[in-house]
């Protein structure tokens, strides 16, 4: 860490606060919810709905798919966008969704209140740059096989061009393990929280790719100190175009929320 200047908690000596909606990311434990990808504006609005009458605070929708498989649906590009905002302003909420390409940042920032950048573009370093030339916030999540440290300087690279607003969001690392889709590396989050003052995110769906163990991991992020959570969610998990098998249900999410914000509460008054 010591090759770093912005990323690392002695340089603000404050927990950095980003402020999207009424969403206070960094004070606040915050859920983000969507589906995968924005498919239409009936699955769109349908799933909006559910996550935020549970209490979601941000709206996630893919626009711009990175799919393994180049005949996968690749998302709906701006006309997903075109949704998106339609479905933020309907329900007044933020939303965020990812850029994949340098060249789509400064027309993105007209829609996204939060930028992602996937784990696949961690280290696309056109990309970083072009992002530290704005201001929305941007959400950096960890590449596949990154370590805690590269990861960090990546977020510095954003930092460094200029736009303070980053978070980092820990999705799950490739291990060895082959029963889950990824391993969530919940040792990063706690140590990301004591070495840099940014705000951490964990994706559990990403992490572990299967609907019933998206909700322990929700848990324990709380627990372990994250900022907050990115979870999809489907209004049809049967049918979703992408990532289905770890797509919660509205009653699903509803559920979690309920014991989320009881963990929440429990967590207020430990002793210290
Ligand atoms: C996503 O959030 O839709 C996504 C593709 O995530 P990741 O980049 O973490 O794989
Ligand atoms: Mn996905």
């Amino acid at each position: 860490m010591g090759h770093l200047k912005l990323a690392p908690r002695q340089y603000a000596n404050h927990q950095t606060v980003i402020t999207v909606g009424n969403a206070r990311l960094g004070a606040e434990f915050v859920v983000m919810a969507g589906p995968c990808a924005v498919e239409s504006r009936e699955q769109m609005f349908e799933t909006a709905k559910m996550v935020c009458d549970s209490g979601a605070k941000v709206l996630r929708g893919g626009a711009f798919k990175p799919r393994t498989n180049p005949y996968s649906f690749q998302g709906l590009g701006y006309e997903g966008l075109e949704i998106l905002r339609e479905a933020g302003k309907h329900f007044e909420r933020p939303i965020v969704t990812e850029v994949m390409d340098p060249r789509d940042v400064g027309k993105m920032t007209d829609y996204a209140d939060i930028l992602q950048i996937g784990a696949r573009n961690m280290q696309n370093y056109s990309l970083l740059k072009e992002v530290g030339t704005v201001t929305t916030p941007v959400m950096l999540k960890r590449g596949l096989c990154a370590t805690v440290d590269e990861w960090l300087s990546c977020a510095e690279y954003i930092l460094a061009a200029g736009n303070p607003n980053v978070l980092l969001c820990e999705r799950g690392i490739r291990t060895y393990e082959t029963a889950t889709r990824n391993t969530l590396d919940l040792s990063a989050v706690a140590l990301a929280k004591t070495i840099t003052h940014l705000p951490i995110i964990v994706d559990p769906s990403h992490a572990v790719g299967v609907r019933e163990l998206i909700e322990p991991l929700s848990m324990a992020a709380l627990a372990a100190g994250a900022d907050g959570i990115i979870v999809e969610v489907h209004c049809n998990p049967a049918v979703a175009l992408c990532d289905r098998e770890q797509a919660l249900t509205g009653d699903d999410f509803a559920r979690m929320m309920r014991r989320l914000n009881h963990l929440n509460n429990a967590m207020q008054s430990l002793p210290e």
